[in-house]
């Protein structure tokens, strides 16, 4: 029987607070001359890349792909200069929690709205990595499913294995619905943008606090 556990960044691996997108918001900025364009624009559970075109939007512009690469070469100095702050934390008890699955072999990979770089940053910073096999990334579609799609296309071509057990583990509906969408058993996490309550009316498999909670579900 092979366990395939998708894990969402933001909020999830990652404590989300007004300080997780200032690379981002900065890079945008700079790129813009604007002083803060982002304000208003609800990050949550979306594609860096839907974000990015939201905010063109906003500036009067159209999306390009020399507008991307110029917003890419600038993000990727704002994530340089972030990596030595304190802006991404580990939320909860996401690390002994990733490193432990990782000790028993289970298969584990990223679902987020997360551009790799971003991402591949982020996690570097709480040393987890390296514990996953791959991900769906902002670059990899504009709306959560077609990553999610995406993420289980790049594990079974890297793995060749049919897997029985998927979850789905984050910290909104979307990524309950996400796991709806992949067949997969959903937790849900309260750490992040969305209420127990907001949760839990999206009727989730586990609704945690602490992923000890489901320990269990993975290890003996
Ligand atoms: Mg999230």
């Amino acid at each position: 029987m092979s366990t395939l556990i998708f894990f969402d960044i933001n909020g999830t691996l990652i404590k989300r607070d007004e300080r997780t997108d200032i690379p981002f918001s900065n890079a945008v900025n700079t790129l813009l001359s604007t002083e803060n364009i982002m304000e208003g624009v609800d990050t949550s559970a979306r594609s860096d890349k839907d974000v990015f075109m939201e905010v063109l939007g906003k500036a009067d512009l159209e999306f390009g792909e020399k507008l991307w690469q110029d917003f890419l070469s600038l993000y990727v100095k704002q994530l340089d200069k972030f990596s030595n702050t304190d802006v991404w934390r580990e939320n909860a008890d996401a690390v002994p929690f990733v490193k432990e699955l990782k000790k028993e072999d289970i298969t584990m990979a990223l679902i987020t709205g997360e551009l790799s770089l971003g991402a591949e940053y982020k996690l570097k910073k709480i040393g987890l990595w390296e514990c996953f096999l791959t991900g769906g990334y902002g670059e990899d579609g504009l709306r959560r499913f077609d990553i999610a799609e995406k993420a289980f296309e790049k594990v079974k071509e890297t793995t060749k294995k049919n897997y029985d057990k998927l979850y789905v583990i984050g910290d909104t509906v979307l990524d309950i619905q996400t796991a709806r969408h992949l067949g997969a058993i959903s937790i849900a996490i309260t750490t992040g943008s969305h209420s127990r309550e907001k949760l839990m009316a999206e009727e989730p498999d586990y609704c945690i606090d602490r992923f000890e909670q489901v320990k269990h579900l993975f290890l003996k």
